[in-house]
């Protein structure tokens, strides 16, 4: 089996079997994303990615867990998605949860009788990339989405049961917009209560759009202390009752996790703390 261009996946789906529906991103568009810049989209035909899960299987039939890649798999048709899934069922006993990116223009393109499909056929829970909850940022950085997108998905996803892990980015905002970032994501969390909120620090990547922005001196990238501090007054903004919190992406400053809304004050804590002591990781440790 073979990949095409860049793979990601998110940190948990490290022990799942990647198989690719698409190659790269149909929306590509977003300033700060370098991920699949350089790769054309394609939604790759059923009997490649049939083919591909054929030879896994055979290679190492065990697999618990299923990941289907790339960029938004979900913007496979339906019916293609159900021939994938009703594949894995019939052939691959051993796995008990299936994964997929999704963004939520995908979402909102399907129906909840055919994202019901989807769920009780063993897609559990989908990766969506917020990013911010700020409607200004949101264009700023042509997510070509809205914060009303994100709240019509997200309540499809939960009337149908899924699991949602959420993204979103410390910092997107610059130095100019922190504030909005911070108030406006902590707003959009309150009101969408994902199952997982993963709160990454922005990073500016030569391959990325924003780079041009950031070498001009339009965009502004916040220091350890501003990052923290936007970080901070997200928390104390949230609403999020049961969210798991986590901040233990590579590009953070500060490793934390917790429970959204009881352990809100110990996360805080652990914020100030590292303000105080200023002993953010180190970039080496942060993957840069
Ligand atoms: S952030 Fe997500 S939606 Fe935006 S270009 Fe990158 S992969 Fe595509």
């Amino acid at each position: 089996m073979r990949y095409y261009g860049n793979v990601f996946r998110p940190p948990s789906e490290a022990k799942s079997l990647i198989i690719q529906a698409t190659i790269g991103c149909s929306h590509n568009d977003c300033t700060f994303c370098y991920m699949y810049k350089d790769e054309p989209f394609i939604i790759r035909k059923m009997e490649d990615i049939i083919a591909d899960l054929e030879e896994a299987r055979e290679y190492f039939p065990y697999y618990e867990r299923v990941f289907i890649a790339d960029g938004d798999a979900l913007v496979l048709k339906t019916e293609e998605l159900v021939k994938l899934l009703d594949y894995i069922n019939e052939n691959m006993p051993n796995v008990n949860r299936i994964a997929s990116y999704a963004t939520a223009g995908d979402i909102n393109r399907k129906s909840v009788e055919e994202l019901q499909t989807l769920y009780d056929k063993g897609l559990k829970i989908l990766y969506i990339g917020f990013e911010s909850g700020d409607e200004e940022i949101l264009r700023d950085i042509k997510k070509g989405l809205t914060k009303e997108d994100y709240i019509n998905a997200m309540e499809k996803c939960k009337e149908v049961g899924f699991e949602t892990s959420i993204t979103i980015i410390a910092g997107l905002g610059g130095r100019e917009k922190w504030k909005q970032n911070a108030l406006g994501t902590a707003d959009l969390i309150s009101k969408t209560k994902p199952t997982y909120v993963s709160y990454l620090t922005m990073r500016i990547y030569k391959t990325a759009p924003i780079y041009k922005d950031y070498v001009e001196g339009k965009f502004e990238m916040p220091s350890a202390e501003e990052i923290l501090y936007e970080m901070k007054v997200f928390l104390e903004n949230v609403d999020s009752e049961g969210t798991i919190f986590r901040s233990n992406h590579a590009s953070n400053y500060v490793l934390l996790g917790g429970v959204l809304n009881e352990d809100t004050p110990s996360l805080i804590s652990a914020i100030d703390e590292t303000l105080e002591k200023k002993n953010f990781r180190p970039g080496m440790l942060r993957g840069l």
